[in-house]
């Protein structure tokens, strides 16, 4: 029996991660669960999941909470101190992170400071603090598997195979939905049609990000740390029809790819029952029914994200996590309809080249380092 704790269990990895634990009653236990403001889905999983904690945001929704349940309750925890509460509790093997955004950081360092193995889908951890982390990964000796379904893919393509013999690694991308628009469209496009992903369902951040492709900057990111590559081995290529996750390319040519169709359930699974593998209820892959598998290089004219993250990446220290926080604070403005579209490249840019990089020692380092870039932003978008 595997001991769960989820982080995030009312977001989209969340729910899939609990639809995992549904169908294997035998194989897991929810230990603790924590949620932002979703109150009724949290109630709905406490009742069917039965965890001994939960926490929620504030001291009002655990107020909340407490009033909307009845009979056996959990301990209701809130704020960064339930975050942390939830991640470090005692009787969890695994803590899946799927808190979007940097707010996952503090609590996914402290899964790994108790000795927790993790499941990681907030790649923000590894973008903002990517040596810190890994190297506290390697003294507490735990073990961090990637949900995100790129890493699965490089990490299920890398079993086996020696980390001397590898070339390249190569991500792939959808290129979002606006692969084909005409340049000088791009800044009219809506927020709705920037939600709208052509292949995969997720939350609306991420959703953002992969239009404008700062989903691949910080995934090219989270795979340097992941895999301990350089910057110069890792590709991406745009590929629409989302069946080949990633690739490793060895020094004898040859190539080593995931396949599969576009449904995060299969690298979560993975990421929960690794090197076993188990029923996901995933569709089955139909190559016959494909019109076709094409690729193409990124155009960093359409994608100016794509090459932010490059350049954060060889800055290094304290960049990605500067260029992380513009980019949440920058994704946010356009879904509240404050700036348009291309605006989120351009705010990302200024307030990186306002920003003298400086070393990380500490989390703390990389959370003055977050909190300087959102005041930039916000300064240079007039809100403050
Ligand atoms: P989501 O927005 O659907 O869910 C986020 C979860 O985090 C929710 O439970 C929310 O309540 C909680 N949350 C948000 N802000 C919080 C805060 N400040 N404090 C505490 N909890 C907070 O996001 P998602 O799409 O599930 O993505 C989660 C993470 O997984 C992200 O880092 C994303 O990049 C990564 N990821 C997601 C997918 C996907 O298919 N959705 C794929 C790969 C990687
Ligand atoms: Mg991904």
């Amino acid at each position: 029996m595997k001991r769960l704790t989820i982080l995030g269990s009312t977001g989209s990895i969340g729910v899939s991660t609990l639809d995992i634990v549904a169908g294997h009653r035998d194989r897991f236990e929810v230990v603790a669960l924590t949620a932002g403001n979703n109150l009724d889905l949290l109630k709905h999983q406490i009742e069917e999941f039965r965890p001994k904690m939960v926490s929620v945001l504030t001291c009002d929704l655990a107020s909340s909470l407490e009033r909307m349940l009845t009979g056996n309750k959990p301990e209701i925890h809130h704020g960064v101190a339930g975050l942390i509460a939830a991640a470090t509790a005692g009787e969890a093997d695994m803590v899946v992170a799927a808190i979007v955004g940097a707010a996952g950081l503090v609590p996914t360092a402290a899964a790994i400071k108790a000795g927790k193995d993790v499941a990681l889908a907030n790649k923000e951890t590894l973008v903002t603090a990517g040596r810190l982390m890994m190297d506290l990964v390697r003294d507490k000796g735990v073990k961090l598997y990637p949900v995100d379904s790129e890493h699965s893919a490089i990490f299920q393509s890398l079993e086996g195979q020696s980390r001397k013999d590898v070339k390249r690694i190569i991500l792939t991308a959808s290129g979002g939905p606006f692969l084909t628009l005409p340049l000088e469209q791009l800044s009219r496009v809506s927020i709705n049609d920037a939600l709208n992903h052509p292949n995969w369902s997720m939350g609306q951040k991420i959703t953002i990000d992969s239009a404008t492709m700062m989903n691949k900057g910080l995934e090219v990111i989270e795979a340097r740390w992941l895999f301990e590559t350089a910057a110069e081995q890792i590709d991406v290529n745009i590929h629409p029809q989302s069946i080949i996750h990633s690739m490793v390319e060895y020094v004898d040519g040859c190539v080593m790819a995931q396949l599969g169709v576009p449904d995060m359930k299969a690298p979560i699974a993975y990421a929960l029952t690794y090197p076993e593998r188990i029923a996901t209820g995933v569709n089955p892959l139909d190559l016959t029914a494909l019109a076709g598998l094409t690729f193409y290089a990124p155009d960093y004219r359409r994608f100016p994200a794509l090459k932010l993250a490059y350049d954060a990446l060889a800055s290094g220290e304290s960049m990605p996590a500067v260029m992380n926080a513009a980019n949440e604070v920058a994704v946010e403005a356009f879904l509240k309809g404050r700036i348009c579209f291309t605006d989120i490249a351009s705010f990302i840019a200024r307030t990186m080249d306002a920003h003298d990089s400086r070393a990380l020692v500490s989390i703390e380092d990389v959370l003055s380092a977050d909190l300087w870039a959102r005041g930039t932003t916000r300064a240079l978008l007039g809100l403050s």
